[in-house]
């Protein structure tokens, strides 16, 4: 929560001359601080287990990142005034380094914990988010690829030798995409807000090269997709992709801003929607990989209706509820009562056409 984004207005560097006025950064620490309170505050933090976050080691990071672009996120850091993490959107705090190692590092830690047998699901509500982060840059207000990260870590340290990632994010994970664009062993697939971030990324014929063909998804949806379109999403392209893979382990790169009211998208997600398509990915988890899913927390910009979103999210990972009910659940239900329309229905179909493609893993014995 210390991961200071400065006086940005919304997500513009304030800049007076060009008539930009100080204000809050749209990624600053209220929709977490206060999802981290709803959890605390209905009971559910009591039944979870907590896992302290460490700071991701220079190497851990070096497994996705290059070094140069370490060498700038650590220098900017340690400006008075701090930085920026590459595309002039991004701010970099003071100190904002080994805040984002400790995102990193902490879910390394909670995947440590998962392949401990200590637990089989876990979530990592941190920030900054990563999942815009490439190889050599930050941009999309993403330092590091905490996620790329993770998986890496997976691989290379926990012996988990495939390794899906789903986000929902409603913007591309277009630097998740790029690490692992030529990797089979690293299934992404992303379902977003068609060209909406970063511009002109994450169309469907970014399928994946070399080896890596047919191991990068991506779901286009239209601005204005809702329950039907990405529930839609998640039973034609998402859960078959899944069950083709076959990995040892799901990662997610969650972010809450294809929700209804987020002001940096136009999608149309409920708390609701968010817990059902949870539901999807846990039982994908339960069939293939004995349960392992870990989220890292990316976008979702609402102060007031992230909290219920995560809450959701949470309660579904965790198998349980609590006394909350998302209260504006009557009123999101109107804005996502829309049917599946034809227009999204073809993105969806046409993106399930790629599952085949898919290699089915040989399987030793
Ligand atoms: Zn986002």
């Amino acid at each position: 929560m210390w991961h200071d984004t400065g006086t940005s207005a919304g997500l513009l560097p304030a800049n007076p001359s060009a008539g930009v006025q100080p204000a809050v950064h749209v990624e600053n620490p209220e929709a977490k601080r206060r999802a981290h309170e709803l959890i605390h505050s209905s009971g559910l933090l009591a039944e979870l287990l907590a896992v302290e976050p460490r700071l991701a080691t220079e190497d851990e990071l070096l497994r996705v990142h290059t070094s140069e672009h370490v060498a700038h996120i650590k220098a900017q850091s340690a400006l008075p005034g701090g930085g920026d993490a590459g595309d002039g959107f991004s701010p970099v705090g003071r100190g904002s380094y080994e805040i984002a190692c400790l995102a990193a590092g902490g879910l390394i830690e909670l995947l440590t914990a998962v392949a401990g047998g200590d637990i089989t699901r876990g979530y990592a509500l941190i920030r900054p988010p990563g999942h815009h982060a490439t190889a050599s840059q930050g941009m999309g207000f993403c330092l590091f690829n905490s996620i790329a990260v993770a998986a890496r870590h997976a691989q290379e340290a926990l012996g988990f030798a495939r390794v899906a990632i789903v986000d929902w994010d409603a913007h591309h994970g277009n630097g998740t995409q790029s690490i692992f664009y030529s990797d089979p062993s690293v299934l992404t697939i992303s379902l977003h807000q068609a060209n909406c971030f970063p511009p002109n990324s994450g169309w469907i014929n970014e399928n994946g090269a070399g080896e890596g063909a047919g191991y990068n998804i991506n779901v286009p949806l239209p601005p204005g997709s809702g329950p039907a379109a990405y529930l839609h999403a998640m039973t034609e392209v998402v859960v078959p992709a899944l069950d083709r893979f076959a990995p040892d382990l799901i990662l997610l790169a969650n972010g809450y801003d294809a929700n209804v009211w987020d002001p940096l998208a136009r999608q149309m997600l409920t708390a609701d929607t968010y817990r059902t398509m949870t539901r999807q990915l846990a039982e994908a988890a339960d069939r293939l990989c004995h349960g392992r899913l870990v989220a890292g927390h990316e976008g979702g910009y609402t102060p007031w209706y992230v909290p219920f979103c995560a809450l959701a999210f949470l309660e579904e990972l965790a198998g349980t509820t609590t006394h909350v009910t998302d209260p504006l659940a009557a009123v999101a239900a109107g804005y996502a009562a829309e049917p599946l329309l034809s227009h999204q229905q073809a993105v969806v179909d046409e993106a399930a056409q790629l599952v085949p493609r898919i290699s089915i893993p040989v399987v030793a014995g």
